[in-house]
């Protein structure tokens, strides 16, 4: 059969998660040979997630992993790493040739990528759209081969790139027994592709040579559950 490819997505509760994970689901039952890891930001894994995904029929696994509590108060929180890092340790246990991508709960996939990742031999990239303070976030080629990025936010970083910017290899990953995603928000992806001790040559560009966007970095209004006051005016006229 086709590479397998291990789609790790965080996620974690809240108002929008149902919906969040119904999108993503239904997309994920148009790819073939597929293995969805949902990651659960919670201390065990929840029972409404559990049943949302029996019924897409993707073959899946759901793993809890919470966050630690010291950064869930820092000023800028590292999102969804305690998590990604528990897929990685199912992944090395588990995983058969294939390929692994991060596609996190909220973002937008074209049925190409799918494609476009499925052979990457070690580390591949391409462009996401709808990312930072600039359109797209996109390795810059020269001749077929990637030579720096263009990003909004580069910050002193190696590989200024997103989480849904690349894929990797399941054996390349095992190769590399210490690579791991760093709890520190902003540098996830570069420190995690240094750990792998990538280099430039080393990658794949996807995406007819980094001109396409096959993802983009979307994200759903947030707000907090609305206090429902029991003798407000509301309730009141509900009554009669
Ligand atoms: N996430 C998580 N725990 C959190 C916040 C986020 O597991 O406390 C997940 C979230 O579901 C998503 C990923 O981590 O799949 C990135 O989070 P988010 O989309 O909020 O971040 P952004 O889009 O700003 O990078
Ligand atoms: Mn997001």
């Amino acid at each position: 059969g086709l590479p397998k490819i291990y789609f790790v997505t965080p996620t974690y509760p809240r108002r929008e998660q149902a919906a969040e994970l119904t999108r993503l689901g239904q997309t994920l039952m148009h790819v073939p040979d597929i293995h969805w890891i949902v990651a659960d930001d919670n201390r065990s894994c929840n029972a409404m997630v559990v049943k949302l995904l029996k019924k897409f029929g993707i073959p899946f696994t759901h793993i809890a992993s919470p966050m630690p509590e010291v950064y869930r108060k820092a000023s800028i929180v590292p999102r969804g790493v305690a998590n990604r890092r528990a897929a990685l340790n199912w992944i090395r246990k588990h995983a058969e040739k294939g390929v692994i991508y991060f596609g996190d709960d909220d973002n937008t996939f074209d049925l190409r990528l799918f494609e476009e990742i499925r052979d990457t031999k070690k580390v591949s990239m391409f462009p996401v759209g709808l990312i930072g303070d600039y359109a797209v976030s996109s390795p810059v080629l020269k001749e077929g081969k990637v030579v720096g990025f263009f990003d909004s936010w580069p910050s002193k970083r190696k590989f200024p790139v997103d989480m849904a910017g690349f894929a990797v290899n399941v054996e390349f990953l095992l190769t590399h027994p210490n690579a791991t995603m760093p709890y520190k928000a902003g540098y996830e992806e570069d420190h995690f592709l240094r750990s792998l001790g990538l280099t430039l040559e080393d990658i794949e560009p996807k995406a007819d040579s980094c001109t396409q966007v096959f993802v983009w970095h979307t994200q759903t209004s947030k707000r907090e559950p609305p206090t429902i006051k029991i003798g407000s005016q509301l309730d009141t006229s509900l009554k009669d």
